[in-house]
């Protein structure tokens, strides 16, 4: 058979659109299976072209199409098209809080807390007292004030806008703004300090060297007219050697005597300090003198995507009413998520109800013990034929903005591939159902019991069990 005949036999749009298997789709509407059909059907002539090619006017027999497999194609393209963007994944990367994979779970109270409101009216500005126009700041911030222990609060769509709003209201007319050489950073890949400086409308002034800043570098920039002082979290590396920086408590007094505020981004809302963490923690750098301090909702706070300011009542009014606070104002299911969190670790400060804090806490043997009974129950499938399984030592790492240099020790199942190809093994990880997310490591692939939600490790034997035998 030549090209054009193949072509010619190509099934019509309509022929697969009338074949019984969309049944089992019933909601999916007809736009959906018109363009599945239509990509199916493309693609199958941009075979039957590219073999022609090859071919060179040979025989195509083996190219010729049948309606019954298009069909199927094109009702699980039909099937792909409308499934959620946003997936649930299993984290087996061992970053507690990562990014990539949507950062904090949420506990069972701030889970309770959205769907009690989120299909109901509520008065998310409303005095129900008076009836009048509430603000949807002043409870929450009343609430965030009294468990950090300071003047007053407010809440942000998240940590950068938290930034951006107290450069835009404190030093947004041109202000000077000290802030180290050392901690110019960047985090996650678009948020860069000196970048957001600029569209705040304030001016950096850069003190000390890389490496080392000292309380005379701020001193003169001080003296120089700068009027706010940032202290910037290193979250994602580390500095050793020859380094030097100026804490808290001695940039505060120096503020203070200049009549300066001391802003410290945290990045990671470390409420109390923590043995684990040897992170600076909110309440410290609060008592320490911080006018302001700046956190993330969704890192080691362990709730919603959100930004929080804490600190001085006077200043953060400021905050409060300047027009970018409109811009950046938190979503009424945040507010419900972040209160409810909160809640929790004012019930449990050791942070026993916040999945992430209970990961992070995870001993040694109880992942020992998770770990064996995951290397059995993948043992017994036949997938795991193509593997090589161990448990070996590992160490994960909290992430979400907590110092690089943590590492907390841990156990992980390794698949090491028969045929050497953990690239594609990851792959294939990656595209089973539910996604499992490991990571690569000297030629296998880790999948670390650390970041193992309750339910995970079930939810890996089955997803690996419903692999198709040929990716393992
Ligand atoms: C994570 C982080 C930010 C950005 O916070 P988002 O909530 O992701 O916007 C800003 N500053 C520091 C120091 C951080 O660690």
């Amino acid at each position: 058979m030549g090209s054009r005949e193949v072509l010619r036999d190509l099934p019509s749009i309509d022929r697969l659109l009338a074949v019984s298997g969309w049944d089992a789709l019933p909601t999916l509407p007809h736009s959906v299976r018109v363009e599945a059909c239509r990509v199916v059907v493309a693609r199958a002539r941009e075979a039957v072209l590219s073999a022609a090619n090859q071919a060179g006017g040979q025989d195509l027999a083996a190219q010729s199409v049948n309606t019954e497999v298009l069909a199927a194609e094109a009702i699980a393209e039909g099937r792909l098209a409308v499934r959620p963007r946003i997936r649930r994944v299993i984290n087996a990367t061992g970053v507690v809080l990562h990014t990539n994979l949507g950062r904090s779970p949420l506990s069972t109270s701030a889970i309770a807390a959205i769907t009690r409101v989120a299909g109901t009216y509520s008065n998310l500005e409303m005095n129900l007292e008076t009836g009048a126009r509430d603000s949807r700041h002043a409870r929450l911030g009343a609430s965030l004030a009294r468990v950090l222990g300071c003047g007053d609060a407010l809440v942000t769509n998240n940590n950068a806008a938290a930034v951006f709003l107290a450069l835009s209201a404190l030093a947004g007319d041109g202000a000077a703004v000290a802030v180290s050489r050392g901690e110019l950073v960047e985090i996650g890949g678009s948020f860069r300090m000196p970048d957001i400086m600029r569209t705040s409308g304030a001016q950096l002034v850069e003190v000390g060297t890389t490496n080392r800043t000292r309380i005379d570098d701020y001193a003169s920039a001080l003296a120089d007219g700068a009027s706010l002082v940032v202290k910037v979290h290193r979250s994602n590396f580390e500095m050793v050697g020859f380094t030097e920086e100026v804490g808290i408590a001695a940039l505060a007094s120096l503020c203070r005597e200049q009549d300066a505020v001391l802003l410290h981004d945290l990045g990671s809302g470390l409420l109390e300090a923590s043995p684990q963490l040897r992170e600076d923690s909110v309440t410290a750098s609060l008592e320490a003198g911080a006018d302001l301090v700046l956190f993330s909702g969704d890192k080691l706070l362990g709730g919603p995507q959100a930004g929080v300011v804490a600190g001085r009542a006077d200043i953060v009014e400021r905050l409060r009413v300047h027009p970018v606070m409109r811009l950046v104002r938190p979503g009424k299911l945040t507010l419900l998520a972040l209160e409810a969190t909160l809640l929790a670790w004012e019930r449990d400060p050791c942070g026993g109800e916040i999945p992430a804090s209970v990961l992070i806490q995870r001993t040694e043997q109880q992942l020992q013990q998770d770990a064996e009974e995951l290397l059995e129950k993948v043992a017994a499938l036949e997938v795991a034929r193509a593997w090589q399984l161990e448990i070996v030592s590992v160490e994960s790492t909290p992430g979400g903005g907590s110092s690089a240099a943590i590492r907390l020790p841990s156990r992980a199942l390794s698949l090491c591939p028969r045929d050497g190809d953990e690239e594609s093994l990851a792959g294939n990880l990656r595209a089973a159902d539910p996604p499992i997310v490991g990571r690569i490591e000297g030629g296998r692939v880790l999948l670390d019991l650390r970041t193992l939600l309750p339910g995970d490790l079930d939810a890996i034997v089955e997803s690996l069990a419903a692999m198709p035998l040929t990716t393992a």
